[in-house]
């Protein structure tokens, strides 16, 4: 039922500016799922994302939260409805401590700050060892946590964005980063996980989408995907 869909992506269409990017995209998100959108460079898996935050809004289609439409609602609003979103480049201020860069994000908060940050510091000890140091020294993994922690400050967060959380790290801490994903997903929040990995995606997943040039072409369960040899190796080139 709609009610325990946390998303719903239906039939979109997207354009930058006459490129013609999305075709009939339609997804959905459960109350509570971490759901994987894989495909190859280029196949639409950011755009989608942007569909959704407002930032490229979708032509036509119908984008709702909670079964609320947000479709034409700008990234601000969307926000507001719960729904945070972590770009490719991990925004962290790399010039400011670890400590400055979560209470800026806190800023927008109407709780009380400090109070949440030091929650986020229980979360995540490595943040709460390195906090007067500048978030431009840390590791790449760190600077992911860090993009993570400031994403959950500001207005109340149900549904995490997340594109390509796995970007230029080394093994050792993509492991690092499944496990705070796993983490907070088992804390209540929904994830929607944008991936190049798609074995990482799809080990944490529990269903999965596959884009390839704006359309979705495969639906199934993670697990199926995985098993699939031949799909692994015709959408997402996995020998
Ligand atoms: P990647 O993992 O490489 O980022 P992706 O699946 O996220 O791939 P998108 O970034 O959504 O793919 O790009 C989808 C298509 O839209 C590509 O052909 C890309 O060149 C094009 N595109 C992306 N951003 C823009 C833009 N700002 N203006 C015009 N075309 C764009």
């Amino acid at each position: 039922s709609s009610s325990s869909r946390r998303l719903t992506v239906d039939s979109i269409e997207t354009y930058y500016g006459d490129s013609h990017v999305l075709f009939d995209v339609s997804l959905s998100v459960g109350d509570g799922e971490i759901v994987a959108l894989v495909g190859r460079n280029g196949a639409g898996k950011t755009t989608t994302l942007r569909s959704i935050m407002g930032l490229t809004p979708a032509k036509s289609g119908r984008i709702e939260k909670d079964g609320e439409s947000i479709h034409g609602l700008d990234p601000h609003q969307v926000r507001k409805r719960g729904i945070s979103w972590i770009p490719e480049e991990r925004r962290v201020f790399g010039g400011l401590t670890v400590d400055e860069n979560l209470r800026l994000a806190a800023h927008t908060a109407d709780t009380d700050q400090r109070e949440r940050i030091e929650e986020v510091y229980d979360r995540f000890s490595r943040l709460d060892e390195r906090r007067t140091q500048k978030a431009g020294t840390m590791s790449g993994g760190e600077q992911q946590m860090l993009a993570i922690a400031r994403a959950l400050l500001g207005p109340e967060t149900d549904l995490l964005l997340l594109d390509e959380p796995s970007e230029g790290l080394a093994p050792q801490i993509v492991k690092d980063v499944e496990s705070i994903i796993r983490e907070l997903n088992e804390e209540g929040v929904t994830v929607l996980l944008v991936e190049q990995n798609a074995e990482m995606a799809l080990g944490l997943a529990d269903r999965a989408y596959v884009l390839e040039t704006g359309e979705i072409v495969h639906e199934s369960s993670a697990d199926e995907l995985l098993a699939d040899r031949s799909a692994m190796e015709q959408y997402l080139g996995v020998q």
